[in-house]
């Protein structure tokens, strides 16, 4: 029994793939995902993208590979990268075969367009032959003409038929190391689609919302969907889309995650809006202090509140606690405890030494632990 089970969200149990050395479904975390977009076949370029994604916290990577330029390219691209490399592929076969043999360690296709039954035989090899796991990725926006015709429009059902269609033609080639996605740019349909899609199979979901906007817009919109999908326990590895850079939609994937307390990655800063009685600049230290910290990957919460009306209760959830006093006096805590008084000056810095010698603490805890155990407030 849980203590908090108003905080408990039941997965839905899928089957488990790995996409390289990641598992993706059954009861492994939630990943979060990106993509390129430099031209594949400059290998150097798109290896510095996936550097910066890496830093944020990626765990998979898709690149895409429209020509032949590109899955040549592959092939160091994915010696170069730490995480897996998903191949993106419209529907090209040939392009899926050399993506297997350059080591991909994903082909996202859809096996309905490669066109005849041997094709799909021979991508089906390579993926086996390489130890490739595949996405079927269904999109409102190019859903099949038959489809199309029969329901009238883009809807759940057809997706989910669609996703259905594609899946069974893996099956039928004794194939079942695969994850499916029915993204759309509306949130109702792409949610619907994915609830559907949920109930009538038990392979793992990539999730996401398609197209949504750049950073601000696209990031309110995924919230919404990826994070009802998520509350109700949809979802095994997801994609921010977003019109802004690959880092960006990492690092609004995690914040999606942690809100609902299914990740925990880097420090969680708990900070008030401000009004007239906070007794520092709290919009000026947050956004500071953010970018001060946002190299610390332990998973940590700090609260930071700009006066006493708030303050020691929400530091009391904490690892560590800063409140506004006044004649410019303020209150630090440590594990929810007053801890020291700190005078105007150097906030940020102050704080952040804190933080980092707190995550300090608690990685050699865990290294001492085996990682068996985890600090209170603390635990991945
Ligand atoms: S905690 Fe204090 S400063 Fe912050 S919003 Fe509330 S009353 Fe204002």
């Amino acid at each position: 029994m849980s203590v908090r089970p108003y905080r408990d969200i039941l997965r839905r149990k899928s089957r488990q793939i790995m996409v390289g050395k990641v598992p993706v479904g059954g009861d492994a975390p939630i990943t979060v995902q990106t993509m390129t977009n430099t031209l594949t076949a400059d290998a150097a370029a798109t290896i510095d993208q996936i550097r910066r994604a890496e830093e944020a916290g990626v765990d998979i990577i898709r690149v895409s590979c429209p020509d032949e330029d590109s899955t040549k390219a592959l092939k160091s691209i994915v010696q170069a990268a730490r995480v897996p490399v998903v191949a993106d592929i419209h529907f090209h076969y040939k392009r899926a075969i050399e993506a297997a043999e350059a080591g991909a360690a994903c082909l996202r296709i859809n096996p309905g367009n490669i066109g005849s039954a041997d094709r799909v035989r021979e991508v089906v090899k390579a993926a086996k032959d390489h130890g490739c796991s595949m996405r079927i990725g269904v999109n409102a926006g190019s859903l099949e003409k038959d489809l199309l015709e029969k329901y009238g429009e883009p809807c759940p059902d057809a997706m989910v038929e669609s996703a259905l269609d594609h899946a069974r033609i893996l099956e039928d080639h004794d194939f079942r190391e695969f994850k499916i996605s029915v993204k759309a740019s509306d949130v109702f349909l792409a949610v619907a689609a994915y609830q559907g899609l949920a109930d009538a199979c038990e392979y793992p979901l990539h999730i996401g919302i398609t197209e949504a906007g750049a950073l601000r817009t696209g990031t309110v919109k995924s919230s919404i969907g990826l994070g009802s999908l998520l509350w109700a326990g949809v979802g095994d590895t997801l994609r921010v889309s977003l019109s802004a850079e690959p880092e960006e939609e990492v690092r609004a994937g995690f914040e999606i995650l942690k809100a609902l307390g299914l990740r925990h990655r880097g420090v969680n800063i708990v900070s008030c809006p401000s009004c007239a009685r906070q007794q520092f600049d709290v919009i000026r230290t947050v956004e500071a202090l953010e970018k001060r910290v946002a190299h610390i990957t332990t998973p940590m919460t700090v609260s930071v509140i700009g006066c006493v009306v708030n303050g020691p209760g929400e530091a009391r959830e904490t690892d560590i606690g800063f409140t506004g006093g006044g004649n410019g006096t303020h209150q630090v805590y440590v594990a929810g405890v007053p801890h020291h008084r700190l005078k105007d000056a150097g906030i940020v810095e102050h704080l952040a030494e804190m933080i980092e010698k707190k995550a300090a603490e608690i990685e050699a805890a865990k290294a001492a632990a085996g990682d068996a155990g985890a600090p209170r407030h603390a635990a991945e």
